[in-house]
């Protein structure tokens, strides 16, 4: 689902059973590869559930899932880094977001299994990109006071549609 949908601005509160993360899960990575993405958050597909998919190529090249997890930044290392991200569900924005660079990740997997991972890269940044859609959080919210009239612009054009 694309801006303006409020799903994108809630807080996604269902943690998925087993059931419904084997039937959800596979066609969310089927989506996220047939739009060319690197992940996928639930909101993103109008399920306020707490998941997303990831598969980054390089960095972590499978397509994994991620149920219920827990994101910890690494605050007190380097200073906060710009990238320059874009979302599926916003067409046509992309900014440069500033984000920690390391964090770390737990969650329980496709089958079930609790796990843990660790990076200080692009990964870290996918991982903190799709947590924020768990809890309503949009590239434009993080966007730098450079970008403000940028992000008006397209706000103007796509917050009606
Ligand atoms: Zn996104």
């Amino acid at each position: 689902m694309s801006w303006p949908d409020p799903g994108l601005r809630s807080r996604a509160t269902h943690v998925p059973s087993a059931e419904e993360v084997a039937l959800v899960a596979p066609r969310m990575v089927e989506l996220m590869h047939e739009a060319s993405g690197i992940g996928l958050a639930a909101p993103q597909v109008g399920l306020p559930w707490r998941m997303f998919v990831t598969c980054v190529p390089d960095a972590d090249p499978v397509d994994r899932v991620f149920v219920n997890p827990e994101i910890h930044l690494d605050l007190c290392g380097a200073p906060p880094q710009p990238y320059e991200e874009g979302c599926l569900s916003l067409p046509d924005l992309r900014l440069d977001v500033l984000r920690p660079k390391g964090a770390s990740i737990s969650a329980t997997g496709a089958d079930g299994s609790p796990f843990e991972l660790s990076d200080a890269g692009l990964l870290a940044r996918v991982w903190q990109h799709e947590y924020d859609h768990l809890e309503g959080r949009l590239i434009f919210d993080l966007a730098q006071p450079v970008d403000a009239s940028l992000v008006k612009r397209w706000r103007k054009v796509h917050d009606a549609q």
